[in-house]
């Protein structure tokens, strides 16, 4: 059982630099929660703040209905995985699974089992008298996650742990974690500023930005409903298209470019016919059609799908830039005009850059 509770957390550094603002999940037992935003907006903070390593300014910290918001890391029942290993190099693997347990003075034929349980489990078995510099960058990073595994803590803590491995060995690790994590069934809190890491390992994800959570939902309600425009540009790859456009008549009218509501769409808008508002248009949501003319200036096949960049109405400003990812090869050049329609739009108030939503 490890049910964490943050509530109305807090974080102002001695300079004065309010780091955290006003924090508040609920983390069920079990649940695997990925922290996601860009660099510096809070979420490395507030992992170090669960951890015990840094003060929490305000608010309180809850682990199964007891208040640790001020105990030592020691006393809090958690590990951390960190990036940088931080592995002993003088010591096997087996001694830096084991370093832990055997600070704590566990009984040996205790630990010898515990060590071997967790080599099993990630299968580190043939390495375990190798040291850490006869090891790949993945076996380290599982020799890291061994160390968490043989202390059975409540709450494991990840802070960009994949983020020295390269791409193909981090989507390997990513899923070794996953499955790691429906083995061990454990509650963990996850940090990256990947947000593909997030959109595969999350059962929920909390999305930051600059001190304060913007959205907390699964993967799918986070790219499907993006709760505001920092939630829609920063969940999808490549990003959502963004453009500015008046709500007119049935019609949304760009820079250069009108295309039409359908009436679910109309009805959404219904408060603001006359007014600009943002439009969100998923390159995935872009398909050959009628209604924008694109200019093509680069066509990046990716096997499956073709992502097609350019701009609306061929006129190159950044703010009518598109890009499209079309099923399929497509082979168009620099200096192609094709037609797209947008099959799904996102729609934004200008002043708040909340979602506008059907239900208001
Ligand atoms: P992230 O993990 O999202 O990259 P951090 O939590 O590391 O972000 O940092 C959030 C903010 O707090 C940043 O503005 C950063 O400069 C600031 N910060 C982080 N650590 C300290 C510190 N020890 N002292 C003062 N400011 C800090």
């Amino acid at each position: 059982m490890a049910q964490l509770s943050l509530q109305h957390i807090d974080k102002i550094y001695d300079n004065k630099v309010q780091a955290v603002y006003d924090f508040n999940l609920d983390v069920k037992d079990g649940e695997l929660i990925v922290l996601v935003g860009p660099s510096g907006c809070g979420k490395s903070t507030t992992l170090r703040m669960v951890a015990g390593l840094e003060d929490i300014t305000a608010g309180r910290l809850i682990l199964d209905g007891q208040d640790i918001t001020a105990k030592p890391p020691k006393d809090r029942d958690m590990a951390m995985v960190f990036q940088n290993y931080a592995l002993y190099a003088h010591m096997t693997v087996y001694e830096n699974m084991a370093f832990s347990l055997t600070l704590r003075k566990e009984n040996p034929n205790v630990i010898h089992k515990k060590v071997l349980a967790a080599a099993e489990i990630l299968d580190l078995t043939s390495q375990l008298n190798k040291k850490p510099a006869q090891l790949s960058g993945g076996q380290r990073q599982r020799v890291a996650m061994g160390r968490a595994i043989v202390r059975n803590p409540r709450v494991f803590l990840f802070d960009e742990p994949l983020s020295n491995l390269d791409a193909k060995l981090r989507g390997a690790t990513r899923r070794e974690i996953l499955l790691l994590h429906k083995r061990l069934q454990a509650t963990m809190l996850y940090v990256t500023h990947d947000q593909t890491e997030a959109l595969t390992l999350a059962d929920r994800i909390v999305c930051m930005s600059m001190g304060h959570v913007q959205q907390v939902g699964t993967p799918l309600e986070l790219y499907d409903t993006p709760a505001n425009l920092f939630v829609a540009g920063f969940i999808g790859l490549p990003p959502m298209n963004i453009y500015s456009v008046l709500v007119q008549d049935g019609m949304l009218k760009g820079k250069n470019f009108t295309v039409p509501l359908d009436s679910e769409e109309q009805y959404t808008l219904r408060e603001y016919n006359g007014r600009e508002i943002m439009l969100g248009v998923r390159p995935e949501d872009a398909a050959l059609g009628s209604d924008v003319m694109l200019k093509v200036t680069n066509n990046e096949n990716l096997g499956m799908n073709t992502l097609v960049h350019g701009y609306i109405g061929g006129v190159q400003e950044s703010e009518l830039k598109l890009s499209a990812k079309l099923k399929g090869w497509t082979e168009y050049t620099h200096g192609d005009e094709i037609s797209l329609t947008f099959k799904r739009k996102h729609f934004f108030d200008k002043e708040t850059t909340n979602a506008i939503r059907k239900d208001g």
